[in-house]
């Protein structure tokens, strides 16, 4: 029997998980996949490392599965179908860990209680990513769990960076830009040097462009600056999520256009972005392939502020050696990396159209000031190293 680590990302209506093994040393994922449409037409579905379907499972119509059913169906299936593997850990993705959780810990109901508070920071993710937590310590409390933050990488940028200009009572209330992501730019961070040393060195630009997006300055492999601030729905426009807003906007909202609070945060998180923009779809593939001129309205939009805030976190780090594209769009899109590294011409950006359009790695022409990458995160693999490094630590303390 081999040890194995799960790891979980939950969202509001779904969790993705994968089987992570030791082999030689390396962590190598033995089975992945999904549980999708949880409360209204719950499918699962798990692949092995190659791809090939090993369970493939849908309820009907109407049925209310939840996170809880859900992962019970997924433990069951892993003692079946995996029993070659002992489950030692559980690693989780919890977006927000304020600023008390500056890197992953072993989780128990003191800690789920103290992560509770940032639930209406991150409305949309927190209590998803918590549920999975809560239901595993109830039925399995001796089963070691992790929580892995995406704001922790974020908490080597300078104090202005993490500044509003609010009064030192507010500031002081935790009213801080957090920026999230960061198991992707921590990922990014770790293979930089494979790519390029002087990207890893040097002033980099991370482009995690996905439902989710924000872009990461980082100089030396450390974060910055990033566009994300004290919630998730600051920055660019994303899938759903409006970005970047004068909060004017939402006093206005509020005080003239009679929203109120609950309408205000469907708003901003669930109707605006892509979505929002294009009223067509919140996803870049329907956009890329409509005819209708507002799903190109909301790319424009997008590419748009993309370019902006290249421009602000070049400043932030005083020039830029590399540009990454990651995560869905940013790994995927040919167009859309096209459309901003011509914007980013001025910062000395020259693309390789053969080189992005045939999905090299490197897609910038030898001579560009600026190498331009494009590189697959992996948050997954960066939860359970994290998580076995943890339980490692544990044993050793328990051992010692
Ligand atoms: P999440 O934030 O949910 O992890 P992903 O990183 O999977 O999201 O990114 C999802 C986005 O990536 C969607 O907008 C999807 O349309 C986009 N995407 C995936 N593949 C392509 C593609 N080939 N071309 C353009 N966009 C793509």
């Amino acid at each position: 029997m081999s040890d194995a680590i799960a790891v979980l990302n939950a969202g509001s209506s779904s969790f993705k998980f994968s089987l992570f093994a030791e082999e030689a040393g390396a962590a190598v994922v033995v089975a992945r996949g999904q549980a999708e449409a949880l409360h209204t037409a719950p499918r699962f579905v798990a692949k092995d490392g190659t791809g090939a379907v090993l369970d493939e499972r849908s309820w009907g119509d109407g049925t209310k599965l939840g996170h809880d059913g859900a992962l019970e169906y997924l433990v069951a299936f892993l003692r079946k179908r995996l029993a070659a593997y002992r489950l030692i850990g559980v690693g989780h993705r919890v977006v927000h860990g304020g600023l008390e959780y500056v890197k992953p810990v072993r989780v128990d109901a003191s800690v789920v209680a103290a992560l509770e508070k940032y639930v209406p920071l991150a409305p949309l993710h927190q209590p998803h990513n918590l549920a999975p937590i809560k239901a595993l310590l109830e039925r399995a409390p001796q089963l070691p769990q992790v929580a892995c933050f995406d704001t922790s990488f974020h908490r080597t940028q300078p104090s202005v960076a993490q500044a509003f200009a609010l009064p030192k009572s507010i500031t002081d209330r935790g009213v801080v830009r957090y920026g999230f992501h960061g198991l992707s730019y921590e990922y990014i961070s770790g293979v930089l040097p494979d790519y390029s040393a002087r990207a890893a060195r040097g002033n980099t630009i991370v482009l995690h462009l996905g439902n989710g997006a924000s872009m990461c300055a980082m100089a030396g492999g450390q974060s910055v600056a990033s566009t994300m601030g004290f919630t998730a729905a600051d920055g660019l426009p994303m899938g759903t999520r409006c970005g970047n807003l004068d909060p004017g906007v939402i006093l206005y909202l509020m005080s003239q256009v009679g929203m109120d609070v609950g309408a205000v945060e469907k708003l901003i998180y669930q109707q605006s972005g892509l979505l929002g923009v294009s009223g067509v779809s919140s996803d870049m593939r329907t956009l890329e392939q409509s005819d209708d001129p507002r799903a190109q309205a909301a790319i424009d939009l997008f590419v748009y502020r993309i370019g902006r805030e290249m421009g602000s976190l070049a400043a932030a780090l005083a020039g830029v050696d590399a540009l990454v594209f990651t995560a869905g769009i940013g790994e995927n899109s040919c167009a859309l990396r096209e459309r901003v590294c011509r914007d980013a011409g001025w910062l000395g950006v020259a693309l390789d159209a053969e080189a992005n359009a045939r999905r090299a790695t490197c897609i910038s022409t030898p001579d560009s000031r600026v190498s331009v990458f494009v590189i697959p995160t992996n948050e997954e693999l960066m939860i359970a190293r994290h998580t076995r490094r943890l339980l490692a630590a544990h044993t050793e303390r328990e051992v010692a």
